[in-house]
């Protein structure tokens, strides 16, 4: 049992396995979630729940937070009865969530006026990841406080890099989902040709394994394409707030991605059409109606 009390801020899709690994790992866990609602599997883990953010804060050293999008982590942390609220220096809070790297500096700089360390520590591995503890993990921050978060890092992933300074996580983060668009389009369209071929697609999936096209994608994610059915996962609205974040990041840096913006506008469509919730393997809805196939 570590004697370290890990806060755990968002128990959605990953958050709530995320928390899990935390307990099983040994360390006392207290949880929040916006909205609450029973969490028995957590519960028989030993995790006390809080009733807000400023209580997990008070009750822990290391808070861990896992929620959607930029503004939600400001609210987690500044907002009425936020992390700041019930902060106390030397405490450390580590973001798993995907959110944009300058306000990941500007929330660092803020927490730093209060003694607090932020490591950005954003995720990739998927919901399989999240459940198996083996998730690929890429921090920012400086060297003290990220070797301070990584034990709790080490029992919710298995390839844990410090990358540099702070944000930077969520840099390498944006350039996990700009490579994802493109692998995910690929075998989409690589899926829709083979059906269109009058191919066996498992056995395609098969022989392609063991060569160069091979990918976790293809491994994890053709099925549902073929199935054209898209069970969570990764939902589709969570990757287009990514790319946006990669998108805005291109635009400060004078990068232009084709593939990135092609994906995003096709994820723009599909949020319209009422897919938001799909996971993100529902890019191949796209490709196969523009086919004539069910879409
Ligand atoms: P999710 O299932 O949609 O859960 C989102 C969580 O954030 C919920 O607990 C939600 O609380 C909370 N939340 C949202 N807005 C909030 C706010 N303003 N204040 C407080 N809590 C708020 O999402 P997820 O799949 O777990 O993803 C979480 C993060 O991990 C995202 O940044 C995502 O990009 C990243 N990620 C996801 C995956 C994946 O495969 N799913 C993989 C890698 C990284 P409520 O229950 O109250 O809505």
């Amino acid at each position: 049992m570590s004697d370290q009390a890990v806060g755990f801020l968002g128990l959605g899709t990953m958050g709530a396995a995320m928390a899990a690994n935390l307990a099983r790992a040994g360390f006392p866990v207290t949880a929040w979630n916006r909205t609450p609602r029973p969490q028995p599997d957590l519960e028989g883990l030993g995790v006390t729940m809080a009733a807000t953010p400023s209580a997990v804060a008070r009750a822990t050293d290391i808070i861990v937070i896992c929620v959607s999008d930029t503004p939600d982590v400001d609210a987690v942390l500044f907002g009425p009865d936020g992390v700041a609220a019930g902060a106390r220096p030397g405490q450390l809070v580590i973001d798993c969530s995907t959110i944009s790297p300058s306000a990941t500096r500007d929330f660092a700089a803020r927490l730093a006026t209060v003694g607090v360390d932020l490591v950005d520590a954003p995720v990739s591995g998927g919901s399989e990841g999240a459940q198996k503890a083996t998730l690929t993990i890429f921090c920012g921050g400086e060297k003290a406080p990220v070797e301070r978060a990584r034990p709790i890092l080490e029992a919710m992933g298995k390839t844990i890099t410090h990358v540099g300074p702070s944000g930077s996580g969520q840099a390498v983060k944006a350039v996990n989902q700009v490579i994802l668009a493109g692998a995910y389009l690929g075998v989409a369209e690589g899926i829709v040709l083979a059906l269109k071929a009058g191919l066996d697609v498992e056995q395609v999936v098969g022989a392609l394994g063991g060569g160069a096209a091979q990918s976790w994608v293809l491994a994890n994610r053709s099925g549902r394409m073929l199935d054209n059915d898209y069970p969570l996962g990764f939902k589709v609205a969570l990757h287009r707030k990514d790319l946006g974040i990669a998108l805005d990041l291109a635009r400060e840096m004078d990068a232009e991605l084709p593939v990135a913006t092609l994906t995003a506008g096709f994820e723009d469509d599909l949020i319209s059409d009422g897919h938001a919730e799909d996971d993100m393997s529902a890019l191949a809805r796209v490709i196969r109606s523009r086919s004539g196939l069910p879409g």
